[in-house]
């Protein structure tokens, strides 16, 4: 592949846990309800990555890993009104340019599968095989073709802690899914799919954590932007945003406005100065939110900065001093 490819590759897959969220991303966006992940070495040399989604027609898969190939959405504009994570069709090109990835896919439609070799943007082989419904992708040696860029990579033990987040994180803004996350033969995460946020928050954090919420059930229904989830007692605070998880429409997202007016609420109404733990899904009308694309981020803005910061202000003020919710 050439170089321009591997430098693209580079903007988007930065480390191990940069292709497991593309790859995860992939399979809630194939309607998958199970997926798992397993690796070996903090991701460098082993990912596995396995879905029971709709699969990849057989003579649409190397089309999959050509640039800009993508069968979502076409309009940036239609971004937050859809549910797909993905976008810009960047992920399966760019990986398979900096590691060697073997597919094994099939969808419900087709009698056998298709299982095919790309290795440093090298079309391998493609060849007909038995396969169950759904996706497998084998990503092997990242960075095996760029090893100054392999050099910057942490200790596998620090790469698998990346990857261990984006698990949570999926799995927290995905209760419907159940994740399943393996580290060197070890069962690290598992959620069964049940859709209870709580069940999630408890198994990630544990009783501690799961034992001290307060519940925001649909605040603000009926409005452009919805919330429901659960933030901590002040019992659970912390001494950094951490534990401040917070979705809109699925995504995992920071925003100094959300986490602000977090904040101000616990230091008005809990005399909190620490920061609290929160899990929180917002669903916002897509007219009310102004996306910025990068190559490798979404970056959101809201149309009305401070209505955004009321609102979620309110929701959490409400729960913290047990109003109607
Ligand atoms: P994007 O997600 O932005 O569309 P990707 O490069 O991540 O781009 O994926 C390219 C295409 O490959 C997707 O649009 C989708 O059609 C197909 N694809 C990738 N992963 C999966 C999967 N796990 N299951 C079904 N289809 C997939
Ligand atoms: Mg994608």
């Amino acid at each position: 592949k050439s170089t321009v490819d591997k430098i693209a590759a580079g903007e988007v897959i930065e480390r191990p846990a940069s292709v497991v969220k593309e790859l995860v991303e992939n399979a809630i966006d194939a309607g998958a309800n199970a997926v798992t992940v397993e690796i070996k070495e903090g991701g460098i040399s082993f990912i596995r990555i396995t879905d029971n989604g709709e699969g990849i027609p057989a003579d649409q898969v190397p089309l999959a890993f050509l640039r800009h190939a993508t069968s979502k959405i076409k309009k940036v504009e239609d971004l937050l009104s859809v549910a797909s994570l993905g976008f810009r069709g960047e992920a399966l090109s760019s990986i398979a340019a900096v590691c060697q990835v073997e597919l094994i896919t099939k969808t419900a439609g087709s009698i056998t599968g298709c299982r095919y070799i790309i290795e440093g943007g090298q079309e391998k082989s493609q060849e007909e095989i038995g396969a169950p419904e759904g996706t497998t992708f084998l990503v092997r040696n990242l960075f095996f073709n760029t090893p100054a860029r392999k050099k910057f990579l942490k200790s596998p033990m620090t790469e698998a802690g990346y990857i261990s987040d984006i698990m949570e994180r999926m799995a927290l803004s995905h209760p419907e899914v159940s994740f399943k996350f393996i580290n060197n033969n070890q069962t690290r995460l598992h959620t069964s799919g049940n859709t209870n946020l709580k069940d999630i928050i408890y198994g990630i954090y544990g009783r501690d954590i799961a034992g001290n919420l307060i519940e925001i059930k649909d605040f603000g229904s009926g409005g452009p932007v919805e919330l429901k989830g659960f933030i901590g007692k002040p019992v659970i605070s912390r001494g950094n945003r951490n534990y401040e998880n917070y979705f809109i429409n699925g995504r995992y997202i920071k925003s100094k406005i959300i986490s602000k007016a977090i904040e101000d609420a616990y230091k008005t109404f809990m005399m909190q100065h620490k920061y609290p733990f929160t899990a929180l899904h917002f669903t916002i009308d897509g007219s009310y939110l102004d996306v910025n694309v990068h190559p490798t981020k979404m970056e959101l803005r809201f149309a009305n900065n401070e209505e955004m910061y009321r609102f979620v202000y309110e929701a959490v003020k409400a729960g913290l001093t047990h109003r109607e919710l």
